[in-house]
């Protein structure tokens, strides 16, 4: 049986290689997503480039930093120990600098705290000369490069889109990126200035958002922020250091459940297999935190400098398979019984599908979902069903869209019957589908099918019209 739940990796030096992406793709890769902060136009190029040529189905992200600073790649990490001196410059000019933010050192004063990372270092600020800053280690061991550089209580510009993110996701949404991973969402305005810039260049219907919370804003608010996005990512770094460690854990179930509650796909992100950045195999707590998170119900998990920067990018991905795979197997069924956000009469439907699944029964194998947009199967996939859904939808975009939910095992684009002629009919739409599955594999003769959905493809129909149970032959 294949996997269920989903595997976004974080695509760096170390996955550059097309052998080492073909190989976590066929490990169970379903999405690349490309840290902003570093990457510009040329970059994301060659990723999509390198994804492309081995698959259709891996989803493209481009995770945009806003607010969040980032510290340059500078050439080796560095020992430190209490007291000794950092200096942080402005630009190139100097070894250590912000990556993505110009200027920072003229928002700031003595005594400003500087947290690097998730939190592994911390700098303070003695004095400013110029533009440089001249900072203290106040504890720490490695000041690594390209880490978080976070300013508690500072007050910085703090726009949702820098004018880096800005070029970065205008040559996205041209060149046919999915997902756009904005940070620090945490109000209704900070989802829709993302919409917005999205809909004003082009990417209205092309491009979803995923938006990252990492405060506890974002938590007050994810029900208006659910409003606006597709999806959410729960950026535990952020979090950790925002919230304190001890309180990530119950932040990842509060957003994990309102998510699947609405309806919207949740990726569960950062340090889950950290150790592997050095290690082939990762720790008993880290196995035990991807299962959490696909026992609480998360669409996806998230590699970071695992899959970026690390030494065994493969076996991360393996492992995380591995370990979703056995999280899965026992899982217990359940429905969701609050309504999903939109979609009364489809959610109304699915969530009778599901019941049709969990009922033992009925003996339910496998269900085939026919939906022009993905949303029908977007809508049952948050109820947590044993059997795999295969999905029949309109367009490419939509396929990979959808296949960042957890459950939608396999997505097709419906073809080789025009709607526009005599011969398209419900029962030869089925057949079509039919066949295909079973040429792929997925169903063999005996196996019961529950099909629902709308057809034609094309059809905005609100209420779905195919609902039953199909006998293989
Ligand atoms: P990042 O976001 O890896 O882009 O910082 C995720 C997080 O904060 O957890
Ligand atoms: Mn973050």
């Amino acid at each position: 049986m294949e996997k269920k739940t989903k595997i976004v990796c974080t695509i760096g030096p170390a996955s550059w290689d097309k052998e080492v992406m073909r190989q976590m793709i066929e490990a169970g890769m379903n999405c690349a997503r490309v840290n902003g902060a570093f990457a510009d136009p040329l970059e994301l190029d060659k990723v999509r480039e390198l994804v492309r040529s081995i698959s259709d189905d891996v989803s493209l992200m481009v995770d945009v930093k806003g607010p969040e600073i980032r510290l340059n790649k500078f050439e080796n990490a560095k020992q430190i120990k209490p007291g000794d001196e950092i200096i942080i410059g402005n630009n190139d000019q100097s070894e250590i600098y912000p990556a993505n933010y110009e200027n920072v050192y003229t928002y700031l004063k003595p005594g400003q705290r500087m947290v690097i990372g998730d939190g592994d270092v911390e700098l303070k600020l003695e004095r400013i000369e110029g533009d440089k800053m001249y900072t203290s280690v106040v504890y720490g061991e490695v000041l690594k490069p390209g880490k978080a550089l976070n300013l508690p209580g500072a007050d910085y510009s703090s726009d949702v889109l820098t004018l880096k993110d800005q070029e970065n996701l205008k040559h996205a949404i041209k060149t046919g990126w999915d997902f756009v991973s904005p940070s620090f969402i945490n109000s209704k305005q900070s989802a829709q200035t993302i919409k917005d810039f999205i809909v004003q260049n082009g990417g209205d219907g092309k491009m979803k958002i995923i938006a990252k919370i990492e405060d506890q804003e974002g938590i007050d608010n994810i029900d208006e922020i659910l409003e606006i996005v597709h999806g959410v990512m729960i950026a535990r770094g952020g979090l950790g250091i925002e919230l304190g460690l001890e309180n990530v854990p119950h932040a990842q179930r509060v957003l994990t459940m309102k998510c699947n509650e609405a309806g919207k796909p949740v990726i569960t992100a950062t340090q889950m297999l950290d150790s592997m950045i050095e290690n082939p195999r990762p720790t008993r707590a880290e196995a035990s935190d991807v299962a959490t998170a696909v026992l609480l119900g998360t669409d996806a998990v998230m590699l970071s400098a695992e899959s970026s920067a690390g030494e065994y990018p493969v076996e991360a991905v393996k492992f995380l398979t591995s370990t979703v795979k056995v999280a899965e197997e026992n899982l217990c069924p359940f429905i969701i019984d609050s309504r999903a956000m939109y979609q009364t009469t489809t959610d109304a439907l699915t969530k009778a599908a599901a019941e049709v699944c969990i009922d033992p029964d009925e003996e339910i194998d496998t269900v085939i979902v026919v939906s022009r947009s993905g949303a029908t199967a977007r809508l049952l996939a948050r109820h947590s069903i044993k059997q795999p859904i295969y999905l029949f939808t309109s367009s490419d975009y939509y396929k990979r869209v959808s296949l960042l939910t957890k459950n939608i095992v396999k997505a097709f684009v419906f073809e080789g019957i025009s709607q526009h002629t005599d011969d398209y009919t419900r029962d030869n739409a089925v057949k079509i589908v039919m066949k295909r599955v079973k040429e792929e594999g997925l169903v063999s003769p005996g196996q019961k099918v529950l099909f629902i959905g709308n057809i034609p493809i094309d059809s905005q129909n609100f209420f779905p019209n195919l609902f039953e149970i199909i006998k293989v032959e």
